[in-house]
């Protein structure tokens, strides 16, 4: 039998989940379509951290306060900060930014995804307009005339005015409609572990920026740190299976020992990295948002809170009572979230490049303009802004 909604969301990933979450606030009913088996999230917290965890901005958490699942994940593990610091390995210029500067009580809080997952499918899972399609996903999408169809492998034939496709980089609903995609290969892979250092982090987002690679240490809130070592590919490998006190080793070195010796690492695993953009974000009745539409360089922790700027400017354009399909309205909602997406993935390519060149004119104006950086408060508060804004 055919179910109707007004919204149906492929992906409950952390960008799908908010956007179902913040859509069925407004009242209108949502069908969420995820292929991994979410009860696997259930349950008691780990006791270990988990390795994959993500920099959450002030303006995100904003969004996830008015959604009312903030407070849950900060009740159970959760790490602010208060700082950070950024230097080059060629060059002495040291960047400190903090969160008095621009006044603000953090920097941002690292949290880990399953757990910022979890918390929002247990507030889904109590919300009437809300039903789940676990373990299945979409295997066509028809746009009718005034409605979107589409099939699941578990066989359900499902219509909404609106299909959103939150189903990450290599998203399905954006392969079956041939969606182009404008895209990179950083020819990196970004290793991820959580290490135990001999000094304490001091609630410090630390990176440093090798010619190789940008290496960063987020504090976690039981005292370690979790690392983000981007490296091009095959210098990456080699790292992923060195023996563990090599690993260790290097990774102090790489870091000039500022948190000291590293005493213990988790496991360790690697992301290959690129960026890429979609060129056309609706396309009929479906919309892409999240990594589905977006991916940027770890560098700048920006990438799902990139996506819940786009949740934040949906729910806004999509007010209670008014059809979830408009297509002037969601037009728009391409063309703003679109711009600022292009910018933030420029930037951080830029960047990227900026921190990767060797030669020694180059290093020089590098570190003079880091050294402007750190003497002016103005470009630093200009600097800080937009980070904790999500680049807006
Ligand atoms: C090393 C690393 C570090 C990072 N650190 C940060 C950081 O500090 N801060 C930050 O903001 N960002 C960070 N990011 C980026 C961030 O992880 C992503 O931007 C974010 O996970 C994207 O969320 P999403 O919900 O759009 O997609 P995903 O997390 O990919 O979720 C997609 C969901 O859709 C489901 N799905 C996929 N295909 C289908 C299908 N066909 N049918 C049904 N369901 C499907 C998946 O199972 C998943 O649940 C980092 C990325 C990397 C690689």
């Amino acid at each position: 039998m055919k179910k109707k909604f007004d919204v149906l969301v492929q992906g409950a990933g952390m960008v799908g989940a908010t956007t179902a979450l913040a859509l069925a606030r407004n009242g209108f009913s949502v069908g969420l379509v995820e292929r991994q088996n979410l009860d696997l999230l259930n349950g008691l917290l780990a006791d270990e951290i988990d390795n994959r965890v993500s920099a959450i901005s002030p303006a995100s958490q904003k969004l996830l306060q008015e959604l009312g699942v903030w407070h849950d994940v900060t009740s159970q593990r959760c790490s602010d900060y208060f700082k950070m610091k950024v230097w080059h390995e060629n060059g002495s210029a040291l960047m400190q930014f903090s969160s008095e500067q621009i006044g603000i009580s953090h920097l941002g809080s690292i949290v880990e995804n399953r757990l910022l997952q979890s918390v929002l499918l247990q507030h889904l899972k109590h919300l009437p307009n809300v039903q789940f399609f676990k373990q299945q996903e979409v295997t066509s999408v028809q746009q009718l005339d005034n409605r979107v169809q589409i099939n699941t492998t578990a066989k359900a034939v499902l219509e909404a005015e609106l299909l959103i496709a939150a189903d990450g980089r290599g998203s399905t609903i954006r392969e079956l409609l041939n969606l182009p995609v404008t895209s990179g290969n950083y020819a990196q892979t970004a290793i991820v572990a959580n290490v135990n250092t001999e000094k304490f982090h001091e609630n410090t987002a630390w990176q440093r920026f090798l010619t190789t690679g940008p290496l960063a240490f987020l504090p976690l809130s039981n005292g370690q740190s979790s690392i983000v070592w981007s490296a091009d590919t095959e210098r990456a490998d080699e790292l992923l299976q060195l023996p563990e006190e090599d690993f260790r080793l290097q990774l102090a070195e790489a870091f000039e020992f500022r948190l000291g010796q590293i005493t213990a690492t988790s496991q360790r695993m690697g992301f290959p990295l690129s960026w890429h953009t979609a060129d056309k974000w609706l396309e009929g009745r479906v919309l892409l948002m999240g990594d589905a539409a977006h991916g940027v360089h770890p560098l700048a922790g920006q990438g799902v809170n990139l996506g819940f700027a786009d949740v934040a400017a949906l729910q806004i354009l999509l007010k209670p009572g008014q059809p979830a399909y408009q297509r002037r309205v969601l037009r728009g909602f391409e063309r703003q979230r679109k711009a600022e997406t292009v910018t933030a993935t420029h930037l951080f390519s830029a960047l990227k490049l900026c921190y990767a060149q060797e030669a020694p004119l180059l290093c020089g104006v590098r570190n003079a303009g880091m050294s402007i950086v750190e003497k002016s408060s103005i470009i630093k508060r200009l600097v800080l802004q937009s980070a904790v804004h999500n680049m807006s």
